[in-house]
């Protein structure tokens, strides 16, 4: 963002016809209201207007066109590079805007942008539904579904983005728009993957699907097994039923043991899980083996612990051609390098039914491909940032032989701009010709960016 200032005597009467709060700097509650989940992002924003509701939204947005000012919109605050915060500026802050409406005989959902996953598992859950998305009840249902959204119902169920019905979205001038596959299908096929480009989403409406216990849990080895596990899970992967969403993880014990973890969540028949998982569960001596029935709701906050608010962050992550031994050989030995405990990688698979529709169906167009490798640095101490994060750095450039030169936009940090291009994939130049539609002047340009007139 830019750091324009605001002309003070403008700001009031926006104050004053805003129904939620306008928070700036020096207010009590400005440090908290700049907070996001990863620590490491530490920007100042002029002014964090906290929506209360549609006519908030158009205010803002309104408000801050005609002022010039550069704008940040905020869902959950979880995207790793701190796409919800700018210095200077204005966010549209979204997290307030919390409604969550079940119709259970339609099987839809209508969701607000501040949302998060475990809210709206918590409502769906009541009717035995659930909206296909991501692993962490945290994340915020904004930022996930229109950066695709992956998680353990994806390979059944799809994409989050591909169980979207419909958007209201504000547009660049200010102006409500319903978005639909009638209505502006150019917008709603950007929407399905193109990020926070296009506009601000104010409501998302979910296609749900019958999900309510599910088979799940992790089994736990000690980390020496994890070349065999990592083997172990490459075959048992290949043969896996939709059902079944499997993540592979090396990381540590909260007691500080490195151990090589399988997180699994069946959402089938529970009988026949207990078939298909039952390899999982013979193979090796497990330190722990917590696979068992649970409610949906229960699985999707297993990881939680893993990934606490306020802690320092640094992902890269990219897809991986094959899982071959040299591919695995590669990240066990960096894994087992890990320059801080609170550091996982994964490798997920997905697959499936997201792979079932064409790349050019949506914005999202990396369907083809099953493993994703996921290396989530973490630490506490910001002083101690250049090593976790030159040794991310080391691990991906390690895996350059493996990767497919893919990227899953929603676990992207600030990776400049061709590895957005080679995230949007052959869909990228149908994005520009959108965006050149919707936002030409590029007034929605914190986010995972597509220009209106690339270079
Ligand atoms: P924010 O940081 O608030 O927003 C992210 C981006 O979306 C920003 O560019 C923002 O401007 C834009 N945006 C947000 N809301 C709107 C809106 N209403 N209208 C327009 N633009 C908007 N992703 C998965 O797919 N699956 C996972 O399982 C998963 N797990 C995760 C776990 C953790 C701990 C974390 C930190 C991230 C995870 N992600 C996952 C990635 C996550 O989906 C992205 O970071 C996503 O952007 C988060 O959305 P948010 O609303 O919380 O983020």
């Amino acid at each position: 963002c830019d750091g324009t200032p605001v002309d003070v005597a403008a700001i009031e009467p926006f104050v004053a016809a805003f129904r939620g709060s306008v928070v700036r700097s020096g207010d009590a509650e400005y440090d908290r209201a700049r907070t996001i989940w990863n620590a490491s992002i530490d920007k100042r924003p002029g002014l964090i207007a906290r929506c209360s509701g549609l006519a908030d939204v158009i205010a803002a947005v309104r408000f801050a066109r005609e002022h010039g000012l550069l704008v940040a919109v905020r869902g959950g605050g979880h995207n790793v590079g701190g796409r919800a915060l700018c210095d200077g500026g204005m966010v549209i802050d979204l997290s307030r805007m919390k409604g969550i409406h079940v119709d259970p005989r339609e099987r839809r959902a209508r969701v607000q942008p501040g949302v998060l996953l475990g809210e709206l598992d918590r409502e769906t859950h009541v009717f035995g539904l659930a909206v296909p998305a991501g692993v962490v009840s945290k994340t915020g249902v904004a930022g996930l579904t229109l950066g695709g959204g992956v998680g353990w119902l994806a390979r059944k169920h799809g994409l989050t983005c591909d169980n979207v019905v419909s958007f209201e979205v504000v547009s660049a001038e200010g102006e409500v728009l319903h978005v639909s596959a009638d209505d502006h299908p150019d917008l709603f096929w950007a929407l399905r993957g193109g990020g926070g480009n296009f506009g601000v989403v104010t409501s998302f409406e979910y296609r749900l699907h019958p999900v309510s216990m599910v088979l799940g849990g992790l089994v736990i080895h000690p980390r020496d097994q994890a070349t065999e596990l990592l083997k172990f899970y490459r075959s048992m992967t290949q043969s896996a039923p939709d059902e079944l969403g499997t993540y592979a993880a090396l990381m540590h014990t909260p007691d500080g043991h490195p151990v090589a973890a399988i997180a699994t969540c069946y959402c089938g028949d529970l009988a026949e899980g207990e078939r298909i998982l039952a390899p999982l569960r013979a193979f090796g001596s497990p330190m722990v083996d917590a696979i068992q029935p649970m409610p949906f709701p229960v699985m999707q906050t297993l990881l939680d612990a893993a990934v606490p608010d306020g802690n320092q962050n640094y992902w890269k992550s990219t897809y991986v051609r094959e899982l071959s031994d040299d591919a695995i050989d590669v990240i066990v030995s960096h894994a087992d390098q890990a320059t801080s405990p609170m550091t996982a990688v994964l490798v997920e698979q997905y697959g499936g039914a997201v792979s079932r529709v064409p790349a050019s169906n949506t914005a999202f167009g990396q369907r083809h491909l099953e493993y994703d490798l996921g290396v989530c640095t973490q630490w506490s101490d910001a002083a101690d940032s250049a090593r976790h994060i030159e040794w991310t750095r080391n691990f991906a450039d390690a895996m350059a032989p493996f990767r497919t030169g893919d990227y899953l936009l929603n676990f992207l940090g600030d990776e400049g701009e061709d590895t957005i291009r080679a995230a949007f994939g052959t869909n990228y130049e149908r994005l520009v010709e959108v965006k050149r539609r919707y936002d030409p002047t590029n007034f929605f340009r914190v986010n995972q960016n597509v220009k209106p007139h690339p270079a």
